[in-house]
């Protein structure tokens, strides 16, 4: 199975499908980053608060799957944010991954509060020029933070990793980025199965025979997102991946559209900090 890319606004291109490593133990990391590859997924999304990055590092190196068909993202957490604390946790980072250079990383939370997300994104810029990583992004960023940062320093994000389920679609902040080339990433794609039960879900699981996860997955592709859903086991895995024998009708995606309710599993990322 080939999967799609999408293509980035630096000439690189994602794998639309991954899948996430939060809340993966330690201990299970390597094992779920060598079956991940196993069925078949290229893109693996890490972070470094996630407590893993070693684990993460020893599936790549345990795998049959050569390093460069895989896409490695991670992310500086809030409390290394900043222009010197953001190049040593990116550094050591790498040090646990075991990579000299990784394909994304970044900026975890905006937390406006700590003024620091404009600092952080020019050291991004940095190691980027530097050949420490291959390209650069944010995550829970909103439409001002992005527009301060590319009218700081003429860079525009990659992508952008946001909560986005049936239940909080951010129709305004995909139409930002869309207009400025910024790639939404969906987490949390299968908002805590919220929407499992919805008739339109529900209807078009059965119609299509496939798992409301699976229904719900489509959607995010459907819609144009890169979307990381996570399962620590090898059946979840392979079932997340099985998404490309069948399509949502249009009918069906209106459904899906009409849950939305502005509700968030997360926090909220203005008050985050
Ligand atoms: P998810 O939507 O992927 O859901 C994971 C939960 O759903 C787990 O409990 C899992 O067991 C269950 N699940 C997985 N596949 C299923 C299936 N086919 N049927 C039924 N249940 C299934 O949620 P997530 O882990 O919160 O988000 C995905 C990834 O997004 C994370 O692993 C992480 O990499 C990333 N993330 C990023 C941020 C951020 O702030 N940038 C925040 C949260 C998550």
């Amino acid at each position: 199975m080939k999967l799609h890319r999408l293509a980035m606004n630096d000439g690189q291109s994602i794998p639309q499908l991954g899948f996430g490593l939060w809340e993966v133990p330690a201990e299970q990391t390597a094992r779920v980053v060598r079956e991940g590859l196993a069925a078949g997924y290229r893109l693996i999304d890490g972070a470094a608060i996630y407590g893993n990055e070693k684990g993460l590092g020893e599936g790549l190196r345990e795998t049959d799957v050569p390093r460069d068909r895989i896409f490695v993202t991670t992310k500086v957490w809030n409390d290394r944010q900043g222009r010197t604390e953001a190049r040593r946790a990116v550094e050591e980072s790498l040090e646990r991954i075991g990579l000299d250079r990784i394909d994304l990383i970044l900026i975890h939370w905006p937390c406006p509060h700590r003024d620091l997300y404009h600092d952080t994104w020019k050291t991004l810029i940095e190691l980027r020029d530097e050949g420490r990583v291959t390209s650069i992004g944010v995550s829970n960023f909103h439409e001002a933070q992005l527009q301060r940062i590319i009218g700081e320093t003429g860079v525009v994000p990659v992508l952008n990793q946001i909560e986005l389920h049936p239940r909080l679609q951010q129709a305004d902040l995909r139409a930002f980025h869309k207009a400025h080339g910024i790639i939404t990433q969906s987490w949390t794609p299968l908002g805590q199965g919220r929407s499992f039960d919805a008739a339109p879900v529900r209807q078009a699981a059965a119609r299509t025979g496939k798992s409301p996860a699976q229904i719900i997955l489509r959607w995010h592709l459907q819609i144009g997102c890169s979307v990381i859903p996570r399962s620590t086991r090898a059946a979840g895995l392979a079932e997340n991946i099985d998404l490309f024998d069948f399509a949502l009708t249009d009918d069906e995606m209106a459904g899906i559209a009409s849950l939305d309710a502005g509700e968030r599993t997360g926090p909220d990322p203005m008050r985050f900090n």
